[in-house]
């Protein structure tokens, strides 16, 4: 059996994922995030950089804060990061979440000084602020291939 994956065709029509009045943000694809998605497709979690200062940004970011620089490249994240904060989900969002709960969403912090928001899954675990944590690819509730971190 294979794993569901992220269609190209299918990001025209924006993916609107929210929780409640927050927007979960990366699941609307635009221009500028599509290396992103490809890099899911081939199991990468790809960031933004600046070829200037190499400083290494969120994959929306489009101009670097440190430079000033609009040339902002793709590098390969590494994978490794630490747990920045995390929330453990015992009520589902909506109807999608409510074969997952409970579950643990939170901000990785990377290697590369990127902090991104993310599924958390405790293997071996436990999830706690500044655990290790390491990149992984699961098909979550709304059936999309999408990075997480295993913690522990
Ligand atoms: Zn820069």
């Amino acid at each position: 059996m294979t794993e569901p994956s992220i269609k190209l065709e299918d990001w025209a029509q924006g993916i609107s994922m929210r929780a409640g009045p927050v927007s979960l943000g990366l699941y609307q694809p635009s221009p500028e995030t599509m290396e992103y998605w490809h890099g899911i497709e081939r199991r990468e979690l790809m960031l933004r950089q600046c070829p200037a200062c190499q400083r290494c940004f969120h994959p929306k970011r489009i101009v670097c804060s440190d430079c000033g620089s609009s040339e902002l490249t793709w590098v390969r994240a590494s994978g490794r990061g630490s747990v920045y904060s995390f929330s453990e989900i015992h009520r589902p969002p909506s109807a999608t979440f409510a074969t997952g709960v409970p579950y643990i969403n939170g901000l990785v912090r990377l290697e590369e000084g990127v902090h991104l928001f993310t599924r958390f899954i405790p293997e071996p675990g436990p999830v706690r602020i500044n655990a290790p944590a390491r990149l992984d690819f699961r098909v979550l509730e709304s059936h999309w291939l999408l990075p997480v971190f295993l913690v522990g």
